[in-house]
């Protein structure tokens, strides 16, 4: 008999290893990864590329106006076992990582027609369950009916020198105080802002992966898995 496909949102802080865990659930289950902070990342790329940031500010109406020429696309990529994001064609992945974008990502992600064009765009790549979705409004907002939601914490510190390894290993001059604060007041303006703020689902479970490995979150997944298809 088959097993019953479902979806599996993951929302939870900044950097917290959302994405490496819902990869690696999604390569263990056959099911599709969506990394929807990417997403938001390529709004917030073109929009830099594309004059809507003055001094560090936002120009909403701009952002607005782009939106209808911002064509988001992913693509497996077998060498990373996921999907790598395109903006109207051209590969991003990398781009989309920057201190820049992770900087100015959070101003782009509060602006309500954004949210509604990329919501939009999740539920359809969700439609046929068998995904996990990761971000930081899956559970109350995209998928409300998720069969499973996990809401992930860690330390701040310790997810910032997780965050400055993979930096650093990619060659990226980046400094640790820089990323602390960059991770620290990303999660002040995911939690505060007007639209879908970052919050747990009244029915998701926790999970503090501070001092575990995936290996041991995998283990603590899998029991809860098994339970609901079972
Ligand atoms: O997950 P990641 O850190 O790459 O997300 C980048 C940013 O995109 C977050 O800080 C947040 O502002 C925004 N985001 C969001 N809703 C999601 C996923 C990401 O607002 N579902």
């Amino acid at each position: 008999m088959e097993t019953k496909k479902i979806i599996i949102a993951i929302d939870g802080f900044s950097s917290c290893g959302k994405s490496t865990f819902a990869k690696a659930i999604a390569a263990k289950l056959g099911y599709i990864f969506i990394d929807t902070g990417a997403m938001y990342r390529a709004v917030a790329l073109y929009a830099l590329e594309h004059g809507a940031f003055a001094r560090d500010e936002v120009n909403r109406e701009r952002v607005e106006a782009l939106l209808d020429e911002i064509e988001i696309s992913f693509r497996f990529n077998p060498e990373r076992g996921a999907s790598d994001i395109y903006i109207n064609g051209v590969y991003a992945e990398e781009r989309i990582r920057s201190i820049e974008v992770s900087n100015c990502v959070s101003k782009v992600s509060s602006i309500a027609a954004v949210r509604e064009k990329l919501v939009a765009l999740q539920q359809q790549m969700g439609r046929d369950r068998g995904v996990v979705m990761d971000g930081r409004d899956i559970g109350t907002v995209v998928f409300p009916d998720a069969e499973i939601k996990l809401f992930m914490t860690a330390d701040p510190k310790v997810r910032a020198e997780r965050r400055y390894k993979e930096l650093t290993a990619k060659g990226d001059s980046v400094t640790m105080e820089e990323i602390l604060e960059n991770v620290i007041s990303r999660d002040e303006a995911d939690m505060t802002r007007e639209i879908s703020p970052l919050r747990r689902a009244d029915d998701a479970l926790e999970l503090d992966n501070s001092y575990m490995s995936v290996e041991e979150q995998m283990a603590w997944f899998m029991e809860h898995y098994k339970r609901v298809v079972e």
